[in-house]
C-alpha cells in the first residue's frame, strides 16, 4: 500500500493542471480530461449495492464548462474546481489526479 501523495503545488498554465507532490514527482491533467471526469456523483453518478450506476440529468457542456475560474485545495489531498458553468461540487482527490495524469510518474 503506497502512502497517498499530498499536493505541495499546483498552478494552470494554459489548458493544463500542473501538480507537484510532495514526494517531488509531478502530475498534469488537461482542464478538459478534468472536467469530463468530473468525479461528483451528478457527473460520475451513485452506485447502489449491485453496482448499478444512477447519475443526475446529463448537462450539456458549453465553452463555459470547460473555462476554469478557480481551483480550491481541499486539505492536502484534494482540489476542487470552479468551473465557468457554475460547476463545482466535483472534488478530485490526489488518486483521481494521478490516474488522469498524462504525465510518467
Ligand atoms: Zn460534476
Amino acid at each position: 500500500m503506497n502512502e497517498q501523495k499530498k499536493i505541495d503545488h499546483y498552478e494552470i498554465v494554459n489548458d493544463l493542471l500542473l501538480i507537484k507532490w510532495d514526494d517531488d514527482s509531478e502530475a498534469d491533467v488537461t482542464l478538459k480530461v478534468l472536467r469530463d471526469n468530473c468525479p461528483c456523483a451528478n457527473c460520475a453518478g451513485e452506485k447502489d449495492v449491485f453496482g448499478n450506476v444512477y447519475k443526475g440529468q446529463e448537462t450539456v457542456k458549453t465553452d463555459a464548462s470547460y473555462r476554469l475560474m478557480g481551483i480550491e485545495p481541499v486539505g492536502y489531498y484534494g482540489l476542487r474546481p470552479f468551473w465557468g458553468d457554475n460547476h463545482s461540487t466535483g472534488i478530485f482527490t490526489a488518486e483521481i489526479l494521478l490516474t488522469l495524469s498524462t504525465a510518467d510518474d
